[in-house]
């Protein structure tokens, strides 16, 4: 394959362009993009293999990318025969996998392929274990067709630890109805994302203390409050009462940015809407006087160039840590649950 092709939130596709070509240039890679609605592609344009750049642009440090393939030539298809086609770029590959997984764009026109891809299912499997190119041992790598509409898909392949293990790179969550506002999705996706599940008990145990700067009307407060922690809430804006019944959380009608613990604290989280460079600097104070050992803020880019934004803030988080002598974990994600945002975790090293 010689694309590179990424799926992404819609109106970010040149946000996941231009990180893919930082990719692309540190690795002297020549390429033509191309993009469309909820996703980005490079093209190798001397015909060289993507594989080893796909590689190494690993998607767990990719920040506005749902989802990353090495892809093959996008196809178009008639309504008369979809699946010959299909099964003959396949066989050219000489590609097999353990799975197929349909998938389209985060569009209604994506949405409305459900029909569709569902009449091709099983008659696609068959073909394809037939042929031999599905079968149970196959390296654990996926087949991915991406349909951009009825008559157009483009095959990619996905390789295990380097890839969404989610449908359409998408995490849906269900929306507890107890919790004050729909941002708490975002603070549990973003748990989901940065914090493997089977270690849940002990960085987000329930003996921790945190802070939630900007935390009104509580969303993010109730997700600490579920996971037992006591929560110090900062906000000039009113709580849910509900939430301050729990007694696990302690109201504080101050400013976010002054604001300091007296005591160290488990986590920091900050949803608060302000410039991002404001957000990191404060977020770099606790960082340095470990006054928390972990982080998840939202990094809010109302701003065209967004890509730009996020590096130049996460260039100098970097910088600052380290010239601290502060050791850390960042990672940075374009949420499912975020709109015109992304989402910082980082983790202080002993
Ligand atoms: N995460 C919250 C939730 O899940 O319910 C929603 C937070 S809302 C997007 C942003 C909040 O930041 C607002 O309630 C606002 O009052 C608060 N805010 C803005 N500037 C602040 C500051 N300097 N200090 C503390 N809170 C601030």
């Amino acid at each position: 394959p010689a694309t590179w092709l990424v799926y992404c939130r819609p109106g970010f596709e040149p946000d996941a362009v231009a990180e893919m070509q930082h990719h692309a240039a540190l690795a002297c890679v020549p390429c033509v993009p191309a993009l469309g609605e909820g996703w980005a592609s490079l093209t190798r344009t001397d015909d060289e293999p993507i594989n080893a750049m796909h590689r190494d642009a690993r998607f767990d440090k990719l920040i506005f990318a749902r989802q990353s393939l090495a892809a093959l030539v996008p196809l178009s298809l008639s309504k008369e025969d979809r699946l010959t086609p299909i099964l003959e770029q396949v066989k050219q590959s000489r590609w097999s996998f353990e799975e197929i997984w349909h998938e389209t764009p985060d569009t209604n026109d994506g949405k409305a392929l459900a029909g569709l891809i569902k009449a091709l299912t099983k008659p696609l499997e068959s073909l394809l274990k037939k042929r031999g190119a599905l079968r149970r041992k196959a390296g654990g790598r996926r087949l991915h067709l991406f349909w951009t509409s009825g008559d157009r898909v483009q095959l990619g392949i996905s390789f295990p630890g380097n890839r969404s293990e989610l449908k359409n790179g998408i995490r849906r969550l269900r929306f507890p109805s107890r919790a004050p506002s729909r941002s708490t999705l975002k603070l549990e996706e973003a748990w989901h994302e940065f914090i493997p599940r089977d270690e849940w008990e002990v960085r987000l145990a329930a003996h921790m203390q945190a802070a939630d700067l900007g935390a009104a009307p509580g969303g993010w407060t109730w997700q600490l409050v579920q996971r037992g922690m006591y929560v110090y809430a900062i906000d000039n804006g009113p709580m849910d009462t509900a939430l301050m019944k729990t007694g696990q959380v302690d109201h504080l009608k101050e400013d976010g940015f002054v604001w300091a613990p007296e005591t160290r604290l488990d986590w920091l989280v900050c949803d608060i809407v302000d410039k991002p460079i404001r957000v990191l600097t404060m977020v770099e104070r606790w960082l340095i006087n470990r006054w928390c050992r972990e982080a998840i803020f939202n990094l809010k880019l109302p701003m065209k160039k967004r890509w730009d934004e996020v590096t130049r803030c996460l260039d100098r988080l970097e910088a600052s840590l380290a010239e601290a002598g502060v050791r850390a974990e960042v990672r940075c994600r374009h949420l499912y649950h975020d709109r015109e945002e992304v989402t910082v975790h980082v983790r202080l090293m002993a």
